[in-house]
């Protein structure tokens, strides 16, 4: 059995609103809802009850950066942070 596709599909299948609140790690916006096994769970906004049922946990660019950014295969270069080399005036 799969997640429920949409919040009305969500809300038959025992999950309730709670709340609209912001994720902790990329502060957007997101509607907290309570799963039938009591846990609480961040979605992405869902305005109608036709809105397409999603994650926060899997859409969160904090928590799921998009990989195809900067991983190219070169590792990026750890900055040097102190530098002891004479200081040229
Ligand atoms: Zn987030």
């Amino acid at each position: 059995m799969g997640f429920p596709a949409n919040a009305e599909m969500m809300r038959d299948a025992g999950y309730r609103y709670l709340e609209t609140g912001e994720c902790d790690a990329c502060h957007q916006p997101v509607e907290w809802w309570r799963t039938p096994k009591k846990h609480e769970i961040p979605m992405e906004p869902m305005p109608t009850d036709w809105s397409p049922a999603r994650s926060h946990w899997a859409m969160c660019a904090v928590l799921h950066p998009t990989k195809q950014s900067s991983f190219r295969g070169d590792p990026v270069p750890h900055p040097k942070l102190k530098n002891s080399e004479a200081v040229k005036e």
